[in-house]
Protein backbone atom coordinates (compact mmCIF):
# COMPACT_ATOMS: atom_id res chain seq x y z
CA UNK A 1 0.00 0.00 0.00
CA UNK A 2 1.26 3.50 -0.96
CA UNK A 3 0.26 6.65 1.15
CA UNK A 4 -0.44 6.85 4.67
CA UNK A 5 -3.53 9.20 4.30
CA UNK A 6 -6.99 8.31 5.12
CA UNK A 7 -7.69 6.55 1.85
CA UNK A 8 -4.39 3.97 1.89
CA UNK A 9 -5.41 3.50 5.84
CA UNK A 10 -8.79 2.18 4.91
CA UNK A 11 -7.86 0.04 2.07
CA UNK A 12 -5.00 -1.27 4.28
CA UNK A 13 -7.79 -1.71 7.26
CA UNK A 14 -10.15 -3.26 5.12
CA UNK A 15 -7.97 -5.86 3.31
CA UNK A 16 -7.22 -6.90 6.59
CA UNK A 17 -10.82 -7.03 7.97
CA UNK A 18 -11.24 -9.58 5.16
CA UNK A 19 -8.48 -11.70 5.99
CA UNK A 20 -6.63 -10.94 8.85
CA UNK A 21 -3.84 -13.56 8.07
CA UNK A 22 -2.51 -11.39 5.35
CA UNK A 23 0.60 -9.83 5.57
CA UNK A 24 -0.63 -6.22 4.71
CA UNK A 25 2.11 -2.91 4.97
CA UNK A 26 1.75 0.84 4.37
CA UNK A 27 4.58 2.54 3.06
CA UNK A 28 4.38 6.06 3.86
CA UNK A 29 7.02 9.00 2.78
CA UNK A 30 6.90 11.03 6.08
CA UNK A 31 7.86 10.47 8.98
CA UNK A 32 3.97 10.61 10.27
CA UNK A 33 0.34 9.71 8.46
CA UNK A 34 -1.71 12.25 7.50
CA UNK A 35 0.32 15.47 7.07
CA UNK A 36 -0.95 16.21 3.80
CA UNK A 37 -5.04 16.14 2.34
CA UNK A 38 -6.05 14.09 5.29
CA UNK A 39 -4.54 16.21 8.16
CA UNK A 40 -5.10 19.72 6.51
CA UNK A 41 -9.13 19.95 5.25
CA UNK A 42 -12.27 21.55 6.69
CA UNK A 43 -12.99 18.05 8.51
CA UNK A 44 -16.62 17.80 7.21
CA UNK A 45 -18.59 14.87 6.75
CA UNK A 46 -19.96 15.60 3.35
CA UNK A 47 -23.89 14.13 3.08
CA UNK A 48 -24.10 13.91 -0.26
CA UNK A 49 -25.97 16.87 -1.86
CA UNK A 50 -23.59 17.79 -4.17
CA UNK A 51 -22.85 15.07 -5.96
CA UNK A 52 -24.68 13.95 -9.65
CA UNK A 53 -26.95 10.88 -8.44
CA UNK A 54 -25.51 7.53 -9.77
CA UNK A 55 -21.61 9.22 -9.37
CA UNK A 56 -19.33 7.30 -7.84
CA UNK A 57 -18.93 10.23 -5.55
CA UNK A 58 -22.92 10.16 -4.85
CA UNK A 59 -22.56 6.68 -4.20
CA UNK A 60 -19.70 6.20 -2.03
CA UNK A 61 -20.24 9.76 0.16
CA UNK A 62 -23.73 8.03 0.96
CA UNK A 63 -22.09 4.74 2.12
CA UNK A 64 -19.02 6.38 3.41
CA UNK A 65 -20.99 8.59 5.68
CA UNK A 66 -22.55 6.02 7.44
CA UNK A 67 -19.67 3.84 7.94
CA UNK A 68 -17.69 6.64 9.06
CA UNK A 69 -20.24 7.39 11.65
CA UNK A 70 -19.87 3.87 12.69
CA UNK A 71 -16.56 3.65 13.28
CA UNK A 72 -16.04 6.82 14.80
CA UNK A 73 -18.85 5.34 17.74
CA UNK A 74 -16.99 2.40 17.69
CA UNK A 75 -13.42 3.92 17.99
CA UNK A 76 -15.17 6.81 20.19
CA UNK A 77 -13.31 9.83 17.52
CA UNK A 78 -15.34 13.01 17.96
CA UNK A 79 -17.80 13.50 15.38
CA UNK A 80 -21.04 15.79 15.32
CA UNK A 81 -23.91 15.55 13.06
CA UNK A 82 -24.15 19.29 13.64
CA UNK A 83 -25.92 20.14 10.56
CA UNK A 84 -24.60 22.62 7.51
CA UNK A 85 -26.47 25.75 5.85
CA UNK A 86 -25.81 26.43 1.93
CA UNK A 87 -26.68 29.94 1.17
CA UNK A 88 -28.09 31.78 -1.81
CA UNK A 89 -27.12 35.48 -1.62
CA UNK A 90 -28.70 36.56 -4.74
CA UNK A 91 -31.32 35.56 -6.72
CA UNK A 92 -28.66 34.75 -9.83
CA UNK A 93 -27.75 32.14 -7.36
CA UNK A 94 -31.22 30.44 -7.16
CA UNK A 95 -31.13 28.46 -10.07
CA UNK A 96 -28.29 26.51 -8.56
CA UNK A 97 -29.67 26.36 -4.93
CA UNK A 98 -32.71 24.36 -7.01
CA UNK A 99 -30.02 22.15 -8.66
CA UNK A 100 -28.69 21.30 -5.60
CA UNK A 101 -31.66 20.70 -4.22
CA UNK A 102 -32.97 18.49 -6.73
CA UNK A 103 -29.51 16.52 -6.36
CA UNK A 104 -29.33 16.35 -2.67
CA UNK A 105 -33.39 14.91 -2.81
CA UNK A 106 -32.26 12.34 -5.67
CA UNK A 107 -29.25 11.04 -2.86
CA UNK A 108 -31.40 10.65 -0.11
CA UNK A 109 -30.21 13.55 2.07
CA UNK A 110 -32.62 14.77 4.95
CA UNK A 111 -32.37 18.50 3.75
CA UNK A 112 -35.10 21.64 4.05
CA UNK A 113 -35.32 24.48 2.18
CA UNK A 114 -35.70 27.64 4.03
CA UNK A 115 -36.39 31.32 3.35
CA UNK A 116 -34.10 34.23 4.55
CA UNK A 117 -36.42 34.05 8.39
CA UNK A 118 -35.88 30.10 8.60
CA UNK A 119 -31.71 31.11 7.86
CA UNK A 120 -31.87 33.75 10.79
CA UNK A 121 -32.84 31.18 12.98
CA UNK A 122 -30.46 28.35 11.92
CA UNK A 123 -27.66 30.83 11.81
CA UNK A 124 -28.07 34.60 13.15
CA UNK A 125 -24.88 36.27 11.53
CA UNK A 126 -25.76 34.72 8.10
CA UNK A 127 -27.10 36.27 5.50
CA UNK A 128 -29.50 35.10 2.45
CA UNK A 129 -32.51 34.96 0.51
CA UNK A 130 -32.70 31.30 0.73
CA UNK A 131 -31.11 28.24 2.41
CA UNK A 132 -30.73 24.39 2.19
CA UNK A 133 -30.37 23.16 5.74
CA UNK A 134 -28.86 19.64 5.16
CA UNK A 135 -29.19 18.10 8.62
CA UNK A 136 -27.10 15.20 8.66
CA UNK A 137 -24.07 17.10 7.41
CA UNK A 138 -21.27 17.06 10.49
CA UNK A 139 -17.72 17.24 11.62
CA UNK A 140 -15.00 15.19 12.23
CA UNK A 141 -11.31 14.57 13.41
CA UNK A 142 -9.93 13.03 10.35
CA UNK A 143 -6.59 12.57 11.73
CA UNK A 144 -8.06 10.87 14.71
CA UNK A 145 -9.80 8.81 12.26
CA UNK A 146 -6.38 7.99 10.98
CA UNK A 147 -4.86 6.64 13.96
CA UNK A 148 -7.61 4.90 14.80
CA UNK A 149 -7.01 2.72 11.01
CA UNK A 150 -3.54 2.54 11.77
CA UNK A 151 -3.62 1.20 14.98
CA UNK A 152 -6.23 -1.54 13.33
CA UNK A 153 -3.37 -2.06 10.70
CA UNK A 154 -0.85 -2.35 12.82
CA UNK A 155 -2.53 -5.16 14.95
CA UNK A 156 -1.66 -7.66 12.00
CA UNK A 157 -0.01 -5.77 9.59
CA UNK A 158 2.53 -2.76 9.25
CA UNK A 159 2.57 1.17 8.92
CA UNK A 160 6.31 2.08 7.70
CA UNK A 161 7.00 5.90 7.57
CA UNK A 162 10.38 7.32 5.73
CA UNK A 163 10.26 5.33 2.99
CA UNK A 164 8.97 6.91 -0.64
CA UNK A 165 7.86 4.25 -2.81
CA UNK A 166 9.20 4.55 -6.68
CA UNK A 167 7.17 2.40 -8.52
CA UNK A 168 4.58 -0.49 -8.34
CA UNK A 169 5.94 -2.80 -11.15
CA UNK A 170 3.42 -5.52 -11.85
CA UNK A 171 4.63 -9.13 -12.50
CA UNK A 172 2.92 -12.78 -13.83
CA UNK A 173 3.07 -13.88 -9.74
CA UNK A 174 2.06 -10.59 -7.95
CA UNK A 175 3.95 -6.94 -7.28
CA UNK A 176 7.59 -5.66 -7.25
CA UNK A 177 7.54 -2.68 -4.60
CA UNK A 178 10.20 -0.44 -5.55
CA UNK A 179 11.71 2.36 -3.42
CA UNK A 180 13.64 5.36 -4.00
CA UNK A 181 16.09 5.27 -0.79
CA UNK A 182 17.59 2.01 -2.69
CA UNK A 183 16.44 0.14 0.08
CA UNK A 184 15.56 -3.48 -1.24
CA UNK A 185 12.60 -3.98 -3.03
CA UNK A 186 9.74 -6.48 -1.22
CA UNK A 187 7.24 -8.62 -3.47
CA UNK A 188 3.61 -8.53 -2.74
CA UNK A 189 0.66 -10.28 -4.05
CA UNK A 190 -1.31 -7.14 -4.75
CA UNK A 191 -0.38 -3.36 -4.53
CA UNK A 192 -2.16 -0.41 -4.18
CA UNK A 193 -1.30 3.01 -5.17
CA UNK A 194 -2.98 5.65 -2.83
CA UNK A 195 -0.07 8.68 -2.73
CA UNK A 196 -2.68 11.41 -3.44
CA UNK A 197 -0.99 14.61 -4.49
CA UNK A 198 2.12 12.48 -6.31
CA UNK A 199 -0.90 8.98 -7.08
CA UNK A 200 -0.15 9.81 -11.04
CA UNK A 201 3.45 10.32 -11.22
CA UNK A 202 3.14 6.80 -9.03
CA UNK A 203 1.05 5.73 -11.77
CA UNK A 204 3.67 6.32 -14.98
CA UNK A 205 6.64 5.50 -12.91
CA UNK A 206 5.10 1.95 -12.53
CA UNK A 207 4.09 1.70 -16.41
CA UNK A 208 0.44 2.81 -16.26
CA UNK A 209 -0.34 4.92 -19.58
CA UNK A 210 -2.32 7.81 -18.01
CA UNK A 211 -2.98 11.04 -19.80
CA UNK A 212 -4.48 13.12 -16.86
CA UNK A 213 -1.92 15.09 -14.64
CA UNK A 214 -2.45 15.89 -10.77
CA UNK A 215 -2.67 19.49 -10.28
CA UNK A 216 -2.11 20.89 -7.28
CA UNK A 217 -4.82 23.41 -5.62
CA UNK A 218 -3.74 24.96 -2.47
CA UNK A 219 -6.98 25.89 -0.49
CA UNK A 220 -5.91 28.90 2.18
CA UNK A 221 -7.64 29.06 5.61
CA UNK A 222 -7.90 31.70 8.34
CA UNK A 223 -9.30 30.97 11.92
CA UNK A 224 -11.99 32.73 13.53
CA UNK A 225 -10.28 34.78 16.76
CA UNK A 226 -12.67 32.91 20.01
CA UNK A 227 -13.96 36.51 20.40
CA UNK A 228 -15.57 36.02 17.15
CA UNK A 229 -16.71 32.47 17.16
CA UNK A 230 -20.36 33.30 17.65
CA UNK A 231 -20.70 34.64 14.18
CA UNK A 232 -20.93 30.82 13.14
CA UNK A 233 -23.12 28.13 15.13
CA UNK A 234 -21.84 25.09 12.58
CA UNK A 235 -21.31 25.27 9.43
CA UNK A 236 -22.08 28.08 6.70
CA UNK A 237 -21.78 27.86 2.99
CA UNK A 238 -22.39 29.33 0.08
CA UNK A 239 -23.94 28.18 -3.45
CA UNK A 240 -21.01 26.59 -5.13
CA UNK A 241 -20.27 27.81 -8.93
CA UNK A 242 -21.44 24.80 -10.66
CA UNK A 243 -18.54 24.93 -13.38
CA UNK A 244 -15.79 24.28 -10.49
CA UNK A 245 -15.13 21.12 -8.37
CA UNK A 246 -14.54 23.88 -5.32
CA UNK A 247 -17.27 24.76 -2.99
CA UNK A 248 -16.59 28.17 -2.50
CA UNK A 249 -15.12 29.72 0.96
CA UNK A 250 -17.03 28.73 4.00
CA UNK A 251 -17.83 29.18 7.48
CA UNK A 252 -16.26 25.60 9.39
CA UNK A 253 -17.09 24.49 12.75
CA UNK A 254 -14.01 21.92 13.84
CA UNK A 255 -14.40 19.51 16.65
CA UNK A 256 -12.55 21.41 18.97
CA UNK A 257 -14.68 24.61 18.95
CA UNK A 258 -12.32 26.59 16.51
CA UNK A 259 -14.22 28.41 13.28
CA UNK A 260 -12.26 27.92 9.95
CA UNK A 261 -12.85 29.96 6.83
CA UNK A 262 -12.32 28.86 3.68
CA UNK A 263 -10.50 27.10 1.27
CA UNK A 264 -9.90 29.35 -1.89
CA UNK A 265 -8.22 27.68 -4.52
CA UNK A 266 -4.77 28.94 -6.07
CA UNK A 267 -2.34 26.87 -8.57
CA UNK A 268 -0.24 25.79 -5.78
CA UNK A 269 3.82 25.92 -6.94
CA UNK A 270 4.75 22.47 -5.43
CA UNK A 271 2.89 19.61 -5.37
CA UNK A 272 2.75 20.32 -1.62
CA UNK A 273 3.53 24.18 -1.54
CA UNK A 274 0.95 25.38 1.14
CA UNK A 275 2.66 28.60 1.06
CA UNK A 276 3.55 31.06 -1.96
CA UNK A 277 6.81 30.62 -1.60
CA UNK A 278 7.30 26.99 -1.20
CA UNK A 279 8.16 26.23 -4.67
CA UNK A 280 9.54 23.41 -7.10
CA UNK A 281 10.76 24.32 -10.17
CA UNK A 282 9.71 20.54 -11.77
CA UNK A 283 6.27 20.35 -9.93
CA UNK A 284 5.58 24.46 -11.31
CA UNK A 285 7.01 23.24 -14.91
CA UNK A 286 4.91 20.09 -14.83
CA UNK A 287 1.58 21.87 -14.02
CA UNK A 288 2.39 25.36 -16.43
CA UNK A 289 3.87 23.31 -19.29
CA UNK A 290 0.71 20.45 -19.28
CA UNK A 291 -1.98 21.40 -22.11
CA UNK A 292 -4.84 20.55 -19.77
CA UNK A 293 -4.05 23.26 -17.68
CA UNK A 294 -2.89 25.58 -20.21
CA UNK A 295 -6.62 25.51 -21.34
CA UNK A 296 -8.06 25.89 -17.65
CA UNK A 297 -6.49 29.36 -17.30
CA UNK A 298 -7.42 30.44 -20.17
CA UNK A 299 -11.07 29.57 -19.60
CA UNK A 300 -10.81 30.77 -16.45
CA UNK A 301 -8.34 33.55 -16.05
CA UNK A 302 -10.65 36.22 -14.73
CA UNK A 303 -12.13 33.44 -12.04
CA UNK A 304 -8.32 32.28 -11.24
CA UNK A 305 -6.67 36.04 -11.02
CA UNK A 306 -10.12 36.64 -8.46
CA UNK A 307 -8.77 33.74 -6.26
CA UNK A 308 -5.10 34.99 -6.70
CA UNK A 309 -6.20 38.32 -5.41
CA UNK A 310 -8.28 36.77 -2.55
CA UNK A 311 -4.79 34.96 -1.51
CA UNK A 312 -2.95 37.60 -1.23
CA UNK A 313 -5.12 40.28 0.02
CA UNK A 314 -6.83 39.92 3.42
CA UNK A 315 -9.13 42.42 2.64
CA UNK A 316 -10.22 40.53 -0.48
CA UNK A 317 -10.65 37.38 1.46
CA UNK A 318 -12.91 39.11 3.85
CA UNK A 319 -14.99 40.74 1.56
CA UNK A 320 -15.60 37.32 0.26
CA UNK A 321 -16.59 35.90 3.59
CA UNK A 322 -18.35 39.37 4.16
CA UNK A 323 -21.17 38.06 1.55
CA UNK A 324 -22.32 35.12 3.73
CA UNK A 325 -21.56 36.67 7.34
CA UNK A 326 -21.33 40.42 7.00
CA UNK A 327 -20.18 41.16 10.93
CA UNK A 328 -17.03 39.20 10.00
CA UNK A 329 -14.35 41.59 10.04
CA UNK A 330 -10.45 41.38 9.07
CA UNK A 331 -8.85 41.48 12.97
CA UNK A 332 -11.47 38.89 13.53
CA UNK A 333 -9.05 36.09 11.36
CA UNK A 334 -5.80 34.84 11.80
CA UNK A 335 -4.18 32.68 9.21
CA UNK A 336 -4.15 28.63 9.57
CA UNK A 337 -2.27 26.53 7.61
CA UNK A 338 -3.50 25.84 3.83
CA UNK A 339 -3.98 22.71 2.62
CA UNK A 340 -3.35 21.14 -1.04
CA UNK A 341 -6.14 19.32 -3.29
CA UNK A 342 -4.72 16.62 -5.52
CA UNK A 343 -7.19 17.35 -8.31
CA UNK A 344 -6.70 15.81 -11.72
CA UNK A 345 -7.20 17.66 -14.86
CA UNK A 346 -7.42 16.17 -17.93
CA UNK A 347 -5.68 16.86 -21.45
CA UNK A 348 -8.67 19.12 -22.64
CA UNK A 349 -8.59 20.91 -19.59
CA UNK A 350 -11.02 19.31 -17.48
CA UNK A 351 -11.87 19.12 -13.62
CA UNK A 352 -12.25 15.46 -13.25
CA UNK A 353 -14.88 15.44 -10.93
CA UNK A 354 -15.99 11.81 -10.36
CA UNK A 355 -13.64 9.20 -8.39
CA UNK A 356 -11.33 7.57 -10.47
CA UNK A 357 -10.02 3.62 -9.37
CA UNK A 358 -7.83 2.04 -12.10
CA UNK A 359 -6.63 -1.74 -12.15
CA UNK A 360 -3.24 -2.81 -13.76
CA UNK A 361 -2.60 -6.35 -13.20
CA UNK A 362 -2.13 -6.56 -9.32
CA UNK A 363 -2.10 -2.70 -8.99
CA UNK A 364 -4.52 -0.66 -8.20
CA UNK A 365 -4.39 2.62 -8.27
CA UNK A 366 -6.59 5.74 -7.09
CA UNK A 367 -6.42 8.47 -9.28
CA UNK A 368 -8.47 11.00 -8.58
CA UNK A 369 -10.06 11.08 -4.64
CA UNK A 370 -10.64 14.55 -4.05
CA UNK A 371 -13.36 16.14 -1.60
CA UNK A 372 -15.10 14.48 -0.38
CA UNK A 373 -12.94 10.99 -0.40
CA UNK A 374 -12.13 11.74 3.66
CA UNK A 375 -16.00 11.26 4.30
CA UNK A 376 -15.75 8.20 1.61
CA UNK A 377 -12.84 6.81 2.05
CA UNK A 378 -14.45 3.72 4.02
CA UNK A 379 -16.81 2.93 1.21
CA UNK A 380 -13.73 3.74 -1.48
CA UNK A 381 -11.83 1.29 0.86
CA UNK A 382 -14.24 -1.74 0.26
CA UNK A 383 -14.30 -1.00 -4.06
CA UNK A 384 -10.71 -0.59 -3.93
CA UNK A 385 -10.33 -3.82 -1.88
CA UNK A 386 -12.79 -5.33 -3.87
CA UNK A 387 -10.82 -4.72 -7.12
CA UNK A 388 -7.09 -5.73 -5.23
CA UNK A 389 -8.84 -8.83 -4.65
CA UNK A 390 -10.40 -10.02 -7.75
CA UNK A 391 -8.50 -12.50 -10.06
C1 LIG B 1 -8.22 22.03 1.60
C2 LIG B 1 -8.97 20.73 1.57
C3 LIG B 1 -10.23 20.62 2.19
C4 LIG B 1 -10.93 19.41 2.13
N1 LIG B 1 -12.08 19.27 2.86
C5 LIG B 1 -12.68 18.05 2.93
C6 LIG B 1 -13.78 17.82 3.78
O1 LIG B 1 -14.17 18.70 4.55
N2 LIG B 1 -14.38 16.60 3.76
C7 LIG B 1 -13.95 15.60 2.95
O2 LIG B 1 -14.55 14.53 2.95
N3 LIG B 1 -12.87 15.77 2.16
C8 LIG B 1 -12.21 16.96 2.15
N4 LIG B 1 -11.10 17.14 1.40
C9 LIG B 1 -10.62 16.02 0.59
C10 LIG B 1 -9.89 15.00 1.43
O3 LIG B 1 -9.06 15.59 2.39
C11 LIG B 1 -9.07 14.13 0.48
O4 LIG B 1 -9.90 13.71 -0.56
C12 LIG B 1 -8.49 12.90 1.20
O5 LIG B 1 -7.79 13.31 2.35
C13 LIG B 1 -7.59 12.14 0.26
O6 LIG B 1 -6.90 11.18 1.02
P1 LIG B 1 -5.67 10.39 0.40
O7 LIG B 1 -5.30 9.35 1.34
O8 LIG B 1 -6.04 10.00 -1.01
O9 LIG B 1 -4.54 11.50 0.21
P2 LIG B 1 -3.48 12.11 1.25
O10 LIG B 1 -4.10 12.41 2.54
O11 LIG B 1 -2.81 13.23 0.53
O12 LIG B 1 -2.47 10.93 1.47
C14 LIG B 1 -1.56 10.49 0.49
C15 LIG B 1 -0.33 10.03 1.23
O13 LIG B 1 0.55 9.40 0.31
C16 LIG B 1 1.88 9.72 0.70
N5 LIG B 1 2.73 9.52 -0.48
C17 LIG B 1 2.70 10.22 -1.66
N6 LIG B 1 3.59 9.71 -2.51
C18 LIG B 1 4.21 8.67 -1.88
C19 LIG B 1 5.23 7.75 -2.27
N7 LIG B 1 5.78 7.80 -3.49
N8 LIG B 1 5.62 6.81 -1.37
C20 LIG B 1 5.05 6.75 -0.12
N9 LIG B 1 4.08 7.62 0.28
C21 LIG B 1 3.66 8.55 -0.59
C22 LIG B 1 1.77 11.17 1.13
O14 LIG B 1 2.86 11.57 1.94
C23 LIG B 1 0.45 11.16 1.86
O15 LIG B 1 0.60 10.90 3.24
C24 LIG B 1 -10.38 18.33 1.44
C25 LIG B 1 -9.12 18.43 0.83
C26 LIG B 1 -8.41 19.60 0.93
C27 LIG B 1 -7.02 19.67 0.38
Amino acid sequence: MVGGGIVGLAVAARLLESDPERRVVVFEKESAIARHQTGRNSGVLHSGLYYRPGSSKALNCREGKALMEAFCAAERVPLELCGKVVVATDEAQLPALDELERRGRANGVDLERVDAAGLFELEPHARGIAALHVKEAGIVDYVAVCERLAARVTERGEVRTGLRVAALEPGPDGVTVRFESGAPPEHFDVAVNCAGLHCDRVARASGLEWPQRIVPFRGEYWELVPEARHLVRNLIYPTPDPRFPFLGVHFTRMTDGSVECGPNAVLALAREGYRWRDVSVRDTLDALSYRGFQRLAVRHLSMGLGEIVRSISKTAFVRALQRLVPAVRAEHLVRVPAGVRAQTLSPLGALVDDFVLQKDGAVVHVLNAPSPAATSSLAIARRVADLALQP
